[in-house]
């Protein structure tokens, strides 16, 4: 039997310089695919057009330099891969597990989706969105950090949208296409997409791809408990501090120790010592963990 390697990846969206919340998920997926002599790639998550900011790509990829965190192989650009998408949901709908959807998204105030437009039987003529159907039974994953997480996607999420009404194709849909594509088979990410992981292997089973295994840590939020986003504005983590000390802060909060004496070495050595040194259960099993920046 042969083993594969390990592929992972980090998947950044250009929406804003790297801040310090995804330092951590940089950081903890490089890791852990060094820690098992994987390789570790680099996808541009630039389908929500909207929310991409000019020279945010650039700026991503130089703070990585910085921080030592050089990636395998070609960037890939989600923005460059639209046609394997629509290949996707040209299946789905031959399949009739797609149907048009007119409701405004905020009449459903976070709540699931009732499934009010599985049976319109005319197409509609304003704007829609496409939403897949889904089932009661629960979906099941296995999270190495988190443990075991089962849910209902109707009860969850109802039908979810996987082309979006203005056009774009939705994050789970794009993120299930590329990871099956790219062979990326260990996913190390924020725990703020934990729950919404199961929407992802539901895709998976339906197109017949391999789940990937999944680890999802812990996000940093600010001490009134917003997460550390790009959405809230969060700095540019390189502006005003040196990328060993921004090294050595993302090693602590996954836990890691880092000895004395890393805050005078150099970002290789920092980086040695981490890859050698990692180690998963030290990560705390926690959903978020106030920092101040
Ligand atoms: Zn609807």
């Amino acid at each position: 039997m042969s083993v594969s390697k390990y592929v992972g990846r980090f998947a950044p969206s250009p929406t804003g310089p790297l801040h310090f919340g995804s330092i951590i998920t940089a950081l903890g997926s490089f890791l852990d695919a060094h820690s098992q002599k994987g390789i570790w790639l680099l996808r541009i998550d630039d389908i929500d057009t909207a929310r991409v900011r000019t020279g945010a790509c650039d700026a991503i990829m130089r703070a990585l330099e910085a921080l030592g965190l050089h990636w395998d192989g070609d960037v890939v650009f989600q923005g460059q891969r639209l046609a394997a998408y629509q290949t996707a949901l040209a299946e789905l709908r031959s399949r009739n597990m797609l149907y048009a959807c007119v409701c405004p998204r905020r009449i459903l105030k976070g709540k699931p989706y009732p499934g009010t437009c599985r049976d319109l039987t005319a197409p509609p003529r304003q704007r829609h969105s496409y939403r897949i159907k889904t089932h009661h039974e629960s979906i099941s994953l296995h999270d190495r950090l988190q443990g075991q997480l089962s849910l209902s996607l109707q009860k969850e999420w109802g039908d979810f949208i996987v082309h979006r009404a203005d056009g774009l194709i939705a994050y789970h849909l794009a993120v299930v296409i590329d990871d099956s594509w790219q062979g990326v088979n260990h996913i190390v990410r924020g725990m703020d997409l934990f729950h919404s992981t199961t929407c992802q292997v539901y895709l998976q089973k339906i197109f017949g791809v391999d789940t990937p295994s999944y680890c999802h840590l812990p996000v940093a939020v600010d001490h009134s408990g917003k997460k550390i986003s790009k959405q809230n504005h969060a700095k540019d983590a390189l502006l005003h501090e040196k990328p060993v000390s921004i090294l050595i802060k993302a090693l602590t909060f996954l836990g890691q120790q880092p000895v004395t004496g890393l805050q005078q070495a150099s970002v290789n050595e920092v980086l040695d010592w981490a890859k050698q040194n990692w180690d998963l259960s030290k990560v705390p099993k926690r959903q978020e963990i106030p920092v101040s920046l």
